[in-house]
């Protein structure tokens, strides 16, 4: 039996370094060949000390010798933001079927947003969707606890008690709407050296919206939501942000106004991060369908936005890539526009489309799209590198395909992706030495 590969000059991306290696791949972790033409460094990047070759070599080990110029690998990719609907929504999405979507996209870690039933907000809650995800999840999936409980904005969850169980703090789905008591939580954040992930969305100015407030919501008489229900609130939270010296990331930015404003916080030291997703980056309200696969929130904005996100991701503004993967079921999303529940889902075609888009594009390298999908995420979060923990993606980066979203894994299938011809399917994904997706024989 097989049980050694040999990718040979296969395009290896770590660190903001791309360098063509022959890598073994064993079950025991990955070693890189050396120019002595022995293996070195197991588990850890190529530029690293020596290490041990084949730990269990022995008479029988068959190398299984592939030609590997076409593929990419990677750390496995990380997404700070999902929604996997477990407890509560089961319907839409399960930990099971999540993470195995995240694990057939490359994905090795995702954290999970907290709008669900019961709502993370105590440990006694934390701990029912810790122990689905101890049972049922292929990768690491790393639960939010909410801001305030049951998300309502009101009062505040005990952080001290559950900054242990938890990657973060969020309300995401809806914005802490009180200053009085996003400054409090951000005081305590400060305190407990927490991040806090903020959905930034003003209820006054929303009116009903459900698109963007454009060209495309004027002319075919939909509700807009005004940018400034985003930027607004965020401006709010960097001011606080500076004051109280809180770790501030922000999740899905989607208009210009929002890369501007942090890009400014950043230059005068606010420890701030942010996020955008796939679709802000690929679409913009000329894309629009009377579909409900096109409606999320935020929304897809205007063109000049999309342009302003681009600017942000390429120097260095945006610092993470997070897919706000949302699955709902098909009947949710069959009623358009107006109708529709806000959101798409995500994992399954962030990295071909970004690498399709971005790099083949021109506009990206591939050594910066590995950095904003796997190891800034990571870094931001304090979570450790992919690579150390023998957690790592293998992507085919040559071979055209259609995206089809009655393939998915995830049981959310709406996409305004379908159809869209890609390269970058993952081939193989391991997490922590185990295969949990894809095979090489
Ligand atoms: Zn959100």
């Amino acid at each position: 039996m097989t049980d050694t590969w040999l990718l040979k000059n296969v395009l290896f991306v770590s660190q903001g370094q791309a360098s063509r290696e022959d890598v073994y791949v064993t079950k025991d972790g990955l070693s890189f060949l050396g120019e002595d033409g022995l293996a070195v460094g197991i588990g850890v990047t190529p530029f690293g000390e020596g290490g041990i070759l084949f730990p269990d070599s022995g008479a029988s080990r068959q190398v299984n010798e592939m030609d590997a110029g076409g593929w990419m690998l990677c750390p496995s990719l990380s997404d700070m933001h999902v929604h996997f609907r477990q407890p509560g929504y089961e319907y839409k999405e399960t930990i099971a079927s999540g993470s195995a979507a995240a694990a057939r996209a490359g994905y090795g870690l995702v954290a999970a947003m907290p709008n669900l039933n019961p709502v993370p907000d105590s440990p006694e809650t934390l701990a029912i969707e810790q122990a689905i995800i101890d049972r049922d999840a292929v990768i690491s999936v790393l639960p939010y606890a909410a801001i305030t409980l049951g998300r309502k904005g009101l009062e505040f969850v005990d952080m001290l008690a559950l900054r242990e169980s938890c990657v973060a703090f969020s309300d995401d789905g809806s914005g802490v709407q009180s200053d009085e008591m996003m400054e409090k939580a951000m005081r305590m954040a400060a305190f407990c050296d927490c991040v806090i992930a903020a959905h930034c969305e003003d209820n006054r100015l929303l009116n009903g919206g459900y698109i963007h407030d454009g060209e495309y919501a004027r002319t075919h008489g939909h509700k807009g939501i005004c940018s400034e229900s985003e930027w607004g609130q965020i401006a709010r939270d960097l001011e606080l942000a500076a004051k109280t010296g809180c770790r501030y990331h922000v999740c899905h930015i989607s208009c210009k106004e929002s890369v501007e404003i942090i890009r400014q916080a950043k230059k005068s030291g606010v420890k701030v991060t942010c996020e955008t997703g796939p679709h802000y980056l690929l679409l913009s309200d000329k894309d629009l369908q009377e579909d409900g696969r096109f409606k999320m929130n935020p929304p897809i904005r205007s063109e000049a936005d999309r342009e302003a996100l681009l600017s942000g991701l390429v120097d260095g503004t945006i610092d993470i890539i997070a897919t706000d993967h949302a699955p709902h079921s098909a009947e949710e999303k069959s009623r358009g526009l107006a109708g529709s529940a806000m959101g798409i889902v995500g994992l399954e075609t962030a990295f071909p489309l970004l690498y399709t888009h971005l790099v083949e594009g021109g506009i990206l390298s591939l050594e910066r799209l590995v950095e904003v999908m796997a190891e800034a995420p990571r870094r931001i979060f304090g979570l450790g590198s992919a690579l150390d923990e023998g957690s790592y993606a293998l992507f085919d980066l040559e071979t055209p395909y259609a995206i089809d979203s009655t393939a998915f894994v995830s049981k959310g299938k709406a996409t305004p992706f379908d159809g869209w011809t890609v390269k970058g399917n993952c081939l193989l994904n391991v997490h922590k030495n185990k295969i949990v997706y894809g095979t090489l024989e």
